[in-house]
């Protein structure tokens, strides 16, 4: 049987006064994630293992099937294959934001979602002045920093202390003076840089500087095939997560319009999970709009985004006769506008039914697929138990 994995990314979230104290996944139109639970079954799922922090990365690590305690070592390798940088076996990879940070405080954690080509001409202009390691673009404030012989390092994702002064969190461990010595750099030289001098001008936020967090060499995944014997492909805008996929010996599938934003298009990733069903057995296909809603705080656009993502799975459904699971990677609680670590709810079509009616954080609980680890859920789409 083939399966279809729809991920909304920081779907989940908890009861809001203002939603009249119904969660927006709850509160939002969703007929289509309902309908899975109805025809389906439906429980909640643990992706964050004890002693990690309750990120993306060690999420969607997990919910592919592989157990972060054995197989993470930061999200900097992983998006690094993303983007096609081969990795060294001493390099060691770190996710690099542009930020803004103003007056010692952590402004914007995407220095204000900065365009790849800005970003890009920011970068070049800073590598000059950090010779002994190499600073990649990537897609919007999203880059990457390789520190050949590093030792690598979790650091603090930079969408986690927004608003906070930067000072307790800046870089520790024995990559500690080389990665201040690079953040004073980008300083200096992004200070009056054109880019800048434009955006401020245009009334948008300037990247001040960079922001290197979660490094690691690169992981050992054995791949879908080796594991389950067929063929896999993953449909994301975000490097993290094809990077994964490239690991793992997923296909990586382009879809033109996906930004990895609230803009996304929605319909367009939909009808590529079902063009690559055609002749894959397994896809994974992420959506990224309503995690960037929760850090936002925007209780509206999460809304839009959850509904947005129930009609990519109307499409599925309509399209696809085989198992097809939605659930979130973690939670973005619009109140915290960070990721929380609870079990999330999941719903399966194709498995079977349980009685449920809706999908929801509070339904999920009572399902009958009880409470699952995160590495099991894909064995349990595919028939491998
Ligand atoms: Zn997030």
């Amino acid at each position: 049987m083939k399966a279809v994995l729809l991920l909304g990314d920081g779907m989940a979230d908890e009861p809001l006064a203002e939603l009249g104290g119904l969660t927006p996944l709850e509160y939002a139109e969703t007929p289509n994630m309902d309908r899975v639970a109805r025809e389906g079954r439906t429980g909640l799922v643990a992706t964050v293992p004890d002693g990690f922090d309750a990120g993306s990365d060690v999420a969607n690590l997990g919910l592919l099937g592989y157990d972060p305690n054995e197989y993470y070592t930061g999200r900097g390798p992983l998006e690094a294959a993303s983007m096609g940088v081969e990795l060294g076996a001493d390099d060691v990879a770190y996710r690099c934001n542009l930020v803004t940070v103003r007056d010692g405080v952590m402004a914007d954690f995407s220095a204000g979602h900065i365009t790849s080509a800005e970003g890009a001409a920011l970068l070049g202009a800073l590598q000059p002045a950090v010779p002994s390691v190499r600073v990649v673009p990537g897609i919007s404030y999203r880059n990457l920093l390789v520190v050949p012989g590093g030792a690598g390092g979790r650091g603090t994702p930079p969408h986690d202390i927004v608003g906070e002064p930067i000072g307790a969190y800046l870089p520790d461990g024995p990559d500690r003076d080389l990665l201040l010595a690079c953040m004073a750099a980008a300083e200096e030289v992004f200070a009056g840089h054109p880019v800048n001098r434009a955006r401020v001008a245009a009334g948008k936020v300037p990247a001040t500087g960079i922001w290197p967090w979660s490094g690691g060499r690169r992981p050992a995944l054995p791949t879908f095939a080796e594991r389950f014997g067929g063929t896999g492909g993953m449909i994301s805008a975000v490097d993290l997560l094809n990077g994964i996929a490239r690991y793992a010996g997923l296909e990586v599938i382009a879809v033109p319009g996906a930004t990895g934003y609230l803009d996304t298009d929605y319909q367009g990733k939909a009808r590529a999970a079902l063009a690559a069903l055609d002749r894959l057995d397994f896809v994974y296909c992420h959506v990224e709009a309503p995690d960037e809603a929760g850090h936002m705080g925007s209780v509206e656009e999460k809304v839009r985004a959850i509904e947005r993502v129930d009609g990519m799975l109307g499409t599925i459904l309509d399209g696809f006769d085989g198992v097809v699971a939605v659930l979130p990677d973690h939670a973005t609680p619009i109140r915290l506008r960070t990721h929380t670590r609870q079990p999330v709810p999941v719903a399966v079509r194709g498995l079977g039914t349980d009685g449920t009616r809706r999908f929801s954080e509070r339904e999920a609980e009572k399902g009958d697929l009880g409470r699952l680890e995160a590495t099991a859920l894909l064995p349990l789409l595919l028939g491998r138990t």
